[in-house]
């Protein structure tokens, strides 16, 4: 057990965390040397994967056949959006801004399209070469077929999530066959219980929050020897999908002539719940694009939790509740109390910084994106946008800005039902409406 009165002595930011203020943390070690457990040459094999598995999807996923079964999202400039941050903004922003749009990821809707995916792909191409009934050569598509179905029926898949996870876990491990079952938090929204159970999955609730979900999730998995445990707290599978967004972001800047140099910089705007899926792209963006693309993650007020794990360098030993604060936001895919396992030591030379933000402001940017690019995230997905101002001065020392490109990763959206996007964006309008009083 930690003693927080002497940590938050050594980290006096620990007592803004307490009080619920924004913080910027600024990594110390951000560049230094060090030896990485993965490299470039395991995002090339995550790649091939995904390209090996294009087949599958054609065939499994006909909403893929137009992206020839390649799971991937736009990369939009999001003019309008910049102009009414902007009109507000206490630092204006320079250079251009961009929505990397994970929301319209196929088959979940979210970032989770990339690891949770790929860690399930992974496993049922292990089955199935184990068996006797795969070869690296063979055109997936087979795998939709009934006797794989049966076959891959024998194991079980264990996930614990928050709901986006577990959506895209659950969505693609039930139709290879496996007998899937996904524990989830509070914060998970009814709508996505729902899907999963029409599809077959197994759903365990918790009246509790992620980090009881996923000790559950864990020890049930221990249990079922027939059962994979797909781990959100450290697996690097799920860290290694996460990272092929970065082979495919730098076709895109290359396809829309995105220069990134010393000069043109690029900075990447992460939300982090465990930190998993920002860990692993930006990860990816630092191996593929190199020294000048920055990564900055952005998390809740309430629940800081790769902030407190990275800033104290306790990382998954180190709880936000162990400093007494009370983990609530309406950003249900970063409501995490505890850091991943991975997320701190691979970001601890590589990330730039991480920004804190509040939901009444995260609340306003889903509407705003609404009203000036007719673009709809979850309230997660929009505090990329919600950090920009806060950090511009910070960059500005640092770097040269008037040629800077900013990426916005709105990580999820497309999926939720009309009536919560109501809602939320009704939300959005009241803060607008208030902070225009
Ligand atoms: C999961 C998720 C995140 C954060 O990912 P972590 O791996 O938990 O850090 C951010 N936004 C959305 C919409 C998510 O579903």
């Amino acid at each position: 057990m930690v003693d927080i009165n002497e940590l938050s002595s050594e980290f006096p930011m620990i007592k803004e965390m307490q009080a619920y203020h924004k913080i910027f943390w600024k990594n110390p070690n951000y560049k230094k040397e060090a030896e990485l457990p993965v490299g470039s040459e395991h995002i090339f094999d995550a790649e091939a994967r995904f390209q090996r598995f294009a087949p599958y999807f054609e065939v499994a996923f006909p909403e893929t056949l137009s992206d020839h079964g390649i799971l991937e999202s736009p990369l939009l400039k999001i003019d309008q959006m910049r102009s009414v941050l902007n009109a507000e903004a206490t630092h204006k922003l320079q250079g251009s801004l961009y929505l990397k749009a994970d929301n319209y990821l196929p088959i979940s809707g979210s970032i989770k399209s990339r690891g949770g995916i790929y860690e399930v792909l992974k496993f049922a191409e292990r089955v199935a070469i184990d068996h006797g009934e795969l070869v690296y050569g063979d055109n997936y598509a087979k795998l939709n077929e009934p006797r794989f179905k049966k076959m891959f029926s024998k194991y079980g898949i264990v996930v614990g999530s928050t709901g986006n996870l577990g959506l895209s876990i659950g969505i693609v491990a039930c139709q290879l066959g496996f007998n899937t079952s996904v524990h989830m938090s509070s914060d998970a929204a009814q709508w996505k219980k729902d899907l999963l159970r029409e599809k077959g999955v197994t759903v365990v609730e918790y009246n509790d929050n992620f980090t009881h979900a996923i000790t559950e999730a864990r020890r049930s998995a221990e249990m079922d020897p027939s059962a994979y445990f797909i781990d959100d707290e450290g697996s690097f599978d799920l860290f290694l999908g996460y990272a092929v967004a970065a082979l495919r972001l730098q076709t895109q800047l290359k396809a829309q002539k995105i220069t990134v140099d010393k000069e043109h910089p690029l900075f990447v705007y992460l939300p982090a719940g465990v930190g998993g899926s920002p860990s692993g792209v930006a990860f990816g963006l630092k191996k593929v694009i190199g020294a000048n693309v920055h990564p900055i993650f952005a998390e809740p007020t309430h629940i800081p939790s790769v902030s407190l794990g990275m800033l104290t360098g306790l990382n998954e030993k180190i709880s936000v509740y162990d400093i007494g604060i009370d983990g609530v936001t309406k950003a249900d895919g970063l409501a995490v109390g505890r850091p991943s396992r991975i997320a701190g030591k691979m970001m601890d030379t590589l990330l730039y910084g991480i920004q804190t933000f509040d939901d009444q402001k995260m609340m306003k940017n889903v509407a705003e994106l609404h009203d000036a690019e007719n673009i709809d995230v979850e309230p997660s997905a929009a505090s990329g946008l919600t950090i920009l101002d806060d950090v511009q001065a910070q960059l500005e020392k640092d770097y040269p800005m008037e040629n800077a490109t900013h990426i916005v990763w709105a990580t999820g959206g497309s999926m939720v039902p009309k009536s919560d996007m109501d809602q939320y964006l009704a939300d959005g309008e009241s803060e607008i409406n208030k902070t225009n009083l």
